[in-house]
């Protein structure tokens, strides 16, 4: 019998942006609610300023030329406004995408591609990336913008004043998209219908197989999923602690999109925004904003586990620990629970609590209740309205119970509606009764908490970045010495690299450096083959030829690591 969740929720019908503001004119406070932690005094959105802008994004992307559905491709890191340009997108109709903001062209192109973008816009320091990616796909120069961080808005949404708009290398400063806009233009209200089919974001996953594709996440997976979240918190029983948040996620990401683009405005949770992650900046701005969340994944955990500047910072602000994206040893939590406790006099020390989820769930599916603690490196219950069930890893076909480990599969209202314009994929992983296959292999125990032990699927995660292996073996491929190839994920210091295994083509004589710096000159730095690279006689294939990777994974264990 599938485990359902203990809690229910009622999951508010409307489309996103009503569900984040309540409705286009509904009072809102005008009190700080992003603050960018590196200016933190003058550089700041209120709730009511952001409302303000997201308007005059939505609606001037309209006279800009958007029509409804359009796909927006936002190409940036974090700043203070790129939930404005979020919710504006999706206020306007169109259908919000984000790019890894460290993505090379290529890697920016196949992704203008494949969700058909109509419109760009890219961060003033990618410029060059960003032009030549519009360029490889033949995007319309004028519906590409160069975005920044230099518009200044009082707390009533009035604009201040804007550092530039200047065009930059000749594309479009989005100062245009904003100043074409009014402050009273209304989204459009959906119906039921609507807000359960549309698309308001496509976001990139490999899911359990090749390369990545586009995940449609609806006005209601948007919700539905925040609510989930919002719900589970709120049955908190401890005193209530004003939650001061820490954005160091990306927002391209389902991480950072629901917890700090939905939630924080929904909840009205003032939030500093950090535009590059530098772990001292990190630290030092828990210190000084008191934030009281450390939300993070693996890498940051270490660090905080290990550093040694940890000691030198007060972080007596923080209530609570949390990591998801990929797996983390209850070791390595301790380690940080104790360092975040530390000299504080508390009973117990403050319990890291891990969640997990996917894209393909919106974002999450397995949390905790706030006021239990995880001792053994559990990722939590299913979160309300969902359900999940543990099937048998190689058939797919019979139900495991209590403690068998099998794969994981879900349900819920936060599963994707598909892959883009890939229904092939999308009936691959999602059953026609609404199972979503997550390729993660776990079990659950006899309290039903959930457990990762292993994943089924190809994924490689590095520093909570995905690496699909398909797209890489597809990038070695195009080397004219290289006759076959496979990639593997390895596990190194509570992280993965990526590891491959080539077979060189008769009289090519590429070394594992040269394969190596193939890679680096195209593909961002998380794809590196940091793992190693290996020249093999053949790659190991089933009869139908597909790569045994358990075989290399195997092989991989016995050989000397060369990174
Ligand atoms: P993404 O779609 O990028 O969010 O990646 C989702 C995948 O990350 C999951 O299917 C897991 O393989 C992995 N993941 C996420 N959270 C955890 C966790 N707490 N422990 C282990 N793996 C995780």
């Amino acid at each position: 019998m599938p485990v359902k969740s203990r809690w229910q929720c009622a999951i508010p019908q409307c489309s996103f942006p009503t569900y984040v503001f309540t409705s286009p004119t509904h009072p809102l406070p005008k009190a700080p609610l992003y603050i960018d932690a590196l200016s933190p005094t003058n550089h700041y959105l209120t709730t009511h300023s952001y409302r303000s802008t997201v308007v005059r994004i939505a609606s001037g992307l309209i006279s800009c030329g958007l029509f409804p559905g359009d796909r927006v491709l936002l190409y940036s890191g974090n700043n203070i406004y790129f939930p404005t340009v979020f919710t504006g997108i999706i206020a306007a109709g169109g259908i919000f995408t984000g790019a890894n903001p460290t993505f090379t062209a290529r890697e920016l192109a196949y992704q203008l591609k494949d969700s058909e973008a109509e419109f760009l816009l890219v961060n003033v320091g990618s410029i060059d990336v960003g032009i030549e990616a519009a360029k490889m796909v033949g995007l319309d120069p004028e519906k590409v913008f160069v975005f920044d961080d230099g518009l200044y808005v009082d707390d009533e949404g009035g604009i201040v004043k804007w550092t530039t708009r200047e065009r930059v290398k000749g594309v479009r400063h989005w100062s245009d998209i904003v100043m074409a806009g009014n402050d009273k233009f209304a989204w459009e209200e959906l119906s039921t219908e609507e807000e359960v089919n549309r698309t308001a974001a496509i976001n990139y996953s490999s899911g359990t197989t090749g390369v990545p594709k586009g995940v449609e996440i609806t006005h209601r997976n948007f919700v539905a999923n925040a609510q989930q979240n919002v719900h589970v918190r709120n049955q908190s029983q401890k005193p209530y602690v004003t939650p001061h948040w820490l954005c160091a996620i990306p927002m391209y990401h389902a991480y950072g999109q629901t917890y700090y683009a939905t939630i924080a405005p929904v909840r009205k949770i003032t939030t500093w925004i950090l535009p590059k992650f530098d772990f001292h900046t990190f630290l030092s701005c828990v210190e000084q904003f008191k934030i009281t969340n450390i939300s993070g994944v693996p890498p940051i955990m270490v660090a905080l586990a290990k550093h040694p500047e940890v000691a030198k910072y007060n972080l007596s602000s923080v209530v609570n620990l949390g990591c998801g994206a990929a797996p983390l040893s209850r070791e390595i939590s301790r380690a940080v629970e104790g360092r975040v406790s530390r000299g504080r006099g508390l009973k117990e020390n403050i319990n890291l609590k891990q969640g997990w989820g996917m894209t393909e769930a919106t974002c999450s599916v397995m949390g905790f209740h706030p006021d239990d603690r995880d001792e053994d490196g559990s990722i939590g219950e299913v979160f309300p309205n969902c359900e999940g069930k543990i099937m048998d890893a190689e058939t797919g076909t019979q139900e495991l119970s209590v403690g068998e480990k099998g794969e994981i599969w879900v349900r819920g209202p936060n599963v994707m509606k598909g892959y883009y314009k890939n229904s092939k994929a999308t009936r691959e992983t999602i059953t026609e009764d609404g199972w979503l296959k997550t390729g993660d292999i776990g079990y659950y125990n006899e309290r039903k908490k959930w457990f990762i032990v292993d994943r089924k699927k190809e994924l490689i995660k590095v520093k909570g970045n995905q690496v699909a292996p398909a797209e890489l073996e597809g990038l070695l491929l195009e080397n004219p010495g290289i006759a076959d190839a496979a990639v593997i994920g390895i596990a190194y210091a509570e992280d993965e690299r990526p590891r491959a295994y080539i077979v060189l083509k008769p009289g090519a004589s590429l070394i594992p450096d040269d394969v190596k710096k193939w890679v680096s000159e195209r593909a961002s730095r998380h794809k590196w083959l940091t793992g190693g690279v290996v020249i093999v006689k053949d790659v190991p294939r089933n009869p139908s030829g597909k790569i045994l990777k358990k075989v290399l994974r195997e092989r991989a264990k016995t050989e000397v690591v060369d990174t």
